[in-house]
């Protein structure tokens, strides 16, 4: 019968190191709330994965390569992405953060950042919403390849800020020794979506759709979140 036929083989890409959505265990199996999230939507709707971790600056460009059929990497929905990518329904409510060296005082608001050397990610909405606001406020933007390169630049006080998505750097604070707190409010409210090339994947998009409705009525969907979040 149908079910016999060999499943569909996808390449995922992902953020490299971006826990707890996804990164590397010691044996080298990758885990995270993407990872399990993709991999429930796969048996959900029988098809397979094959992983392809990469900086998530490159995920986009891979996939208008065609190197990617799909993309879960804590990627916010945004309108300048959907130009090229289409997104499935939102899976996770994340929003952008600062985030300084324990006992910098200095800054507690985003007009407090003139002067200061503000660190992000590259090709992130946190890269975007710093770039935006670095002329009109007034701060040298720095921007690296991965989220622990730019914490460990914070506290080791260099920069004097970073942005990142909230969920990732309290996990970040919460998991490590990093002296690193939260400050201010959030400055959006990103979510999350996994994304396919534009206009060519419906069929994919539709069946990720499905998988993750059918995840969030089985209860999967919270299980998994609730494992790697403790709320
Ligand atoms: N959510 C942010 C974005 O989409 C950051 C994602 C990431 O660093 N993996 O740009």
């Amino acid at each position: 019968g149908a079910g016999d036929a060999e499943a569909k083989s996808y390449r995922v890409g992902i953020d490299t190191t971006y826990p707890p959505f996804e990164y590397e265990e010691k044996n080298g199996d990758y885990t995270g709330i993407d990872i399990d999230l993709i991999n429930a939507i796969a048996e959900d709707q029988n098809f397979k994965v094959d992983f392809k971790p990469m900086d998530f600056g490159g995920i986009i460009p891979a996939m208008q390569a065609g190197q990617l059929d799909v993309a879960i990497a804590g990627m916010s929905i945004t309108d300048d992405r959907k130009k090229v990518v289409d997104f499935t329904d939102p899976y996770f409510k994340a929003g952008l953060t600062m985030v300084v060296k324990q006992g910098e005082t200095s800054i507690k608001s985003i007009e407090d950042l003139a002067g200061k050397k503000v660190a992000a990610k590259k090709g992130t909405t946190g890269a975007k919403f710093a770039t935006e606001k670095a002329e009109e406020i007034g701060f040298e933007l720095v921007q690296f390849n991965d989220s622990p390169a730019m914490f460990q630049d914070v506290a080791n006080g260099n920069s004097d800020v970073l942005i990142e998505d909230y969920p990732v750097i309290a996990y970040a604070i919460a998991q490590s020794t990093l002296d690193l707190e939260i400050v201010g409010d959030r400055l959006n409210g990103d979510e999350y979506g996994i994304a396919v090339l534009k206009g060519k994947n419906d069929e994919l998009l539709k069946k990720m759709n499905e998988g993750l409705a059918n995840l969030k009525d089985s209860g999967k969907y919270d299980e998994i979140v609730n494992k790697y979040l403790n709320e």
